[in-house]
């Protein structure tokens, strides 16, 4: 298995705020992390059917593009009863055209489809969902590392909560009565997808 080791890696992101969070994750182990936005390296079409493609087409595009390694992200969430749904498609559901022409996200609108959808199952419909994160590494020569992480829950309607973004209000990890919007950041930071996903990077990038 390759290891990163200390030095540079390119976070596939243009999004700054993913940048000062996965920076600061990498931090501790001397990676010093640059975001693919500032080296003005392409964003790739997002063609992939599952969060590892997507994840690895990103990886691959900036590590290519950059002659250095490169770290991506995909996210999403996957309901049971609706076949693995909205998966990929997690933003997209969010996505509305206003009437002036500029897209925008509606999250209240998306938690409202999957809501929607789960009724039409009927009132004992399972309602058990996840949240899923995969990181994906892809170094210059094509060798590439995959990192899966879950967090496992269920969902609930009304939403509750005004803390976290996305599906949150409506997504109740599992152990706990309250949303991913009803508690503090920390303690969503501990239990997410994202969290167990990079617990298995770091583990297996940086351990003895
Ligand atoms: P991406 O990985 O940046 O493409 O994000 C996919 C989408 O998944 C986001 O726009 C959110 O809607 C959703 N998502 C990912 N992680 C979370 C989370 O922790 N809470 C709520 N929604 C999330």
């Amino acid at each position: 298995m390759k290891r990163l080791g200390s030095g540079s890696l390119v976070i596939a992101t243009h999004n700054a705020g993913k940048l000062r969070e996965i920076g600061a994750l990498l931090e501790p182990y001397g990676v010093k992390c640059l975001s693919a936005g500032s080296l003005g390296l392409p964003e790739p079409a997002e063609t992939g059917s599952t969060f590892v493609e997507n994840a690895l087409i990103k990886a691959r595009a900036s590590a290519e593009a950059s002659g250095m390694a490169a770290l991506a992200d995909d996210s999403g969430l996957s309901v049971a009863a609706l076949d693995g749904r909205p998966g990929v498609y997690t933003a997209d559901w969010a996505e509305r055209q206003w009437f002036e022409g500029e897209p925008g996200r509606d999250w209240f609108m998306a938690m409202g489809k999957v809501e929607g959808m789960l009724r039409e199952r009927g009132d004992d419909v399972d309602r058990s969902a996840a949240f899923h994160c995969v990181l994906a590494i892809a170094w210059p020569d094509g060798e590439y590392a995959v990192y899966e992480g879950i967090a496992p829950g269920s969902l609930t309607w009304p939403p509750r909560g005004e803390m976290g973004f996305g599906y949150d209000p409506v997504f109740v990890p599992e152990g706990l009565d309250q949303t991913f919007a009803e508690i503090a950041p920390e303690e969503k930071h501990r239990i997410s997808h994202r969290a167990d996903a990079f617990a298995k990077l770091v583990a297996e990038q940086f351990g003895s």
